[in-house]
């Protein structure tokens, strides 16, 4: 970022104007050469990550990569630099080894102060799914926090007061997404249900079929409740007659299935 304002370069209302001007240059040249990115003013969407496979599969979302703009050198963050539509997006993932809610706060504010044109930040990551008879979840469904009733769209569910038998009496929530996410799904929803519609979600997903670590598994395999996993990084050792027996799914034309509701959150793994 630019040193702080002397009487020579203290911003006026006509060198801002010149200052856009020449940004909007920069980033038409940028575009044709790809040499360098554009600059800090152009990001308004940060896309945040808590683990090294999030932020792996996330790189490969963007259209285009750009070099990283010349940041805030307090801020302690690394990022990736993009494109996805006419987008231009700031990919980060939380400082490796540390989940903790105090340093996913201590990295928003290094991104927020860094780029303030940041309209708003996805937090896109792995989660459990917790199949209920009315919500089909699967392995590699899409869970998009859109509130509910009352609740905000994501619960912290270990933010409570503990109560007798291991129960929980939520005390709080975090905040809805912003009203700009919100307005924009009943438009994904109406593209993504509509078959005449390109799949374009597959689409993006394809750009990862050269990392075999990140394939969908042949199998699904949902254990009873109640079961213990019985070690290891796999479920080799857990037993098969302690499967729960599920129909196969009925056939879409979508890669992906979406589910919209309330998320739960929290410090422990499910
Ligand atoms: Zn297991």
């Amino acid at each position: 970022m630019g040193a702080s304002p002397t009487p020579q370069n203290r911003p006026n209302s006509s060198n801002l104007a010149v200052a856009t001007k020449f940004n909007r240059a920069q980033l038409k040249m940028n575009t044709q050469n790809h040499t360098v990115g554009p600059v800090i003013e152009h990001y308004t969407v940060a896309w945040i990550c808590a683990l090294q496979e999030e932020y792996n599969c996330a790189g490969r979302m963007l259209d285009e990569e750009f070099n990283a703009p010349d940041f805030d050198a307090k801020d302690n963050n690394t990022y990736l630099f993009g494109r996805v539509s006419g987008h231009y997006v700031i990919i980060g993932c939380l400082p490796a080894g540390v989940h903790d809610g105090i340093s996913a706060a201590g990295f928003g504010r290094d991104m927020a102060r860094s780029f303030p044109n940041i309209r708003f930040a996805l937090l896109v990551g792995i989660g459990g799914g917790a199949p209920t008879p009315d919500r089909d979840i699967r392995l590699g469904d899409v869970v998009v926090s859109q509130p509910q009733r009352t609740l905000g769209g994501v619960v912290q569910y270990d933010l409570g007061a503990y109560m007798s038998g291991d129960t929980i009496k939520r005390t709080g929530q975090l905040n809805s997404p912003p009203a700009v996410l919100l307005g924009a799904i009943p438009e994904i929803r109406r593209l993504q249900s509509d078959p005449r519609k390109p799949d374009r979600i597959a689409n993006h997903i394809s750009r990862m079929d050269d990392m075999p670590e990140y394939q969908r598994p042949a199998q699904d395999r949902l254990y009873r409740t109640g079961y213990l996993h019985q070690g290891g990084k796999t479920c080799d050792l857990c037993l098969e007659d302690r499967l729960e027996s599920r129909e196969n799914r009925p056939a879409t034309t979508r890669e992906v299935t979406a589910h919209y509701g309330v998320i739960a959150s929290g410090n422990s793994g499910l």
